[in-house]
């Protein structure tokens, strides 16, 4: 129903890889053309008309990202995506942490917020531990409480893993984790685009995610921060509009967010990431999940139905994406078919290798929703898959 909203489903793409990026809805590559046509200058630095409109419409999409999760605009830092965002919060930490200190990340992060931690902890000397998941791919938190400890400084966790699908309970181990005064590192990368954010509710520390994820431009991420903890960290790059003074002996820094955006920033992309918060905002929460569940639930049905297929988790604690194998068949060799079909899906370790390791595979293939997607669209994916099957059986 909203496929009328992207105009790139005038084309006959069967796109299920929203996981991987989204789609972008004419509202959005219009107003970024826009805003180049009639708006755009540097920001921060001039005085004349078109700085000031550049100037403006940069910090409104701030104001529009932290309304979005219930944050104040001072909290709220462009990055070029959740990627940089860790790195940023990963990086700092580099500097805070000690020989004796801990890290704990769940082994089903993606890539992006496993390494940055792993090699911060090199880095530092401190011990970089995880915690598993259960064979259904829900957190183990009996494991979780073991591998939590008083030399814990910070938990890196993602709302939605990736590759397993679960949503999980993050405010459980935030209250957990402050309870012996770590602080924790939300990656709602993959759940931005499905479900409402609170970060005052949930209480995290830090919370990143990426523009492109959620119907907005490649280039933009966000990272979220408590004042307190975005004041302890320091500075990630150096240069011009994050200082405050400079002179030969020192240079001192300019206040939270400017202190965390050196450079010219992403400036017509955050324009686009607000555009995009607008459309989600416009189309309203009730609708997208519920609609969601409905074409998901249908997902997993017909999946279901496929002999030999071999979910990575069970598929009935999933929610918006799914990743499996079809036993006996490389999924390479069906994403060739599903390709030549006019079907997009995504096939590897999805940058997760850790918890493809841990369920014994080396990789799996992906189907993942957005909004844009609709029963016709599972029709066409599972009849294509089995075409793909039945092409190797
Ligand atoms: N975290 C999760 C859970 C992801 O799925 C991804 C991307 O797929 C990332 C982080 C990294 O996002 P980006 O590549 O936009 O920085």
């Amino acid at each position: 129903m909203f496929k009328k909203d992207f105009e790139i489903f005038d084309k006959k793409y069967i796109y299920l890889d929203s996981a991987a990026s989204t789609q972008k809805p004419t509202s959005v590559i219009r107003g970024v053309s826009d805003f180049y046509m009639h708006s755009y200058a540097n920001v921060h630095r001039g005085s004349c008309h078109l700085a000031n409109l550049a100037t403006t419409a940069y910090e409104a999409a701030r104001q529009k990202v932290a309304d979005f999760i219930h944050a104040d605009s001072k909290q709220i830092i462009f990055t070029k995506g959740a990627t940089e965002a860790i790195n940023l919060v990963a990086n700092g930490y580099r500097q805070i942490l000690k020989p004796k200190d801990e890290v704990l990340v769940c082994i089903a992060e993606h890539h992006a917020n496993f390494v940055p931690w792993q090699q911060a902890c090199f880095a530092t000397g401190a011990k970089f531990k995880t915690f598993n998941v259960k064979d259904d791919g829900s957190w183990d938190l009996d494991d979780f409480k073991k591998q939590l400890s008083s030399k814990t400084k910070i938990v890196a966790v993602a709302m939605i893993s990736n590759v397993l699908g679960v949503i999980y309970p993050v405010l459980e181990i935030i209250k957990m984790a402050h309870k012996i005064g770590a602080k924790v590192i939300v990656d709602t990368a993959q759940s931005i685009a499905h479900l409402p954010i609170n970060v005052t509710k949930m209480n995290c520390d830090y919370l990143v995610f990426s523009g492109h994820k959620i119907y907005g431009p490649t280039g933009i991420g966000v990272l979220y921060g408590k004042k307190s903890a975005l004041n302890d960290l320091p500075p990630y790059q150096f240069g011009g509009d994050m200082i405050d003074v400079v002179q030969i002996q020192k240079t001192t820094f300019a206040p939270v967010p400017a202190k965390f955006e050196a450079g010219t920033p992403p400036i017509a992309e955050a324009v686009g990431l607000g555009l995009a918060l607008d459309y989600i905002t416009h189309v309203g929460w009730d609708k997208i999940m519920a609609d969601e569940q409905k074409v998901f639930a249908y997902l997993i049905k017909k999946l279901k139905a496929i002999p030999d297929i071999q979910f990575v988790g069970n598929p009935d604690l999933k929610s918006g994406l799914v990743a499996f194998n079809i036993k006996g068949i490389h999924p390479d060799d069906l994403n060739l078919i599903l390709a030549k079909e006019h079907v997009c899906v995504r096939v590897g370790h999805h940058c997760a290798m850790p918890i493809h390791t841990r369920f014994g595979i080396k990789q799996s293939l992906r189907a993942s929703i957005g909004l844009y997607n609709d029963k016709k669209d599972i029709d066409a994916f599972i009849k294509a898959l089995n075409k793909a099957i039945g092409f190797f059986k």
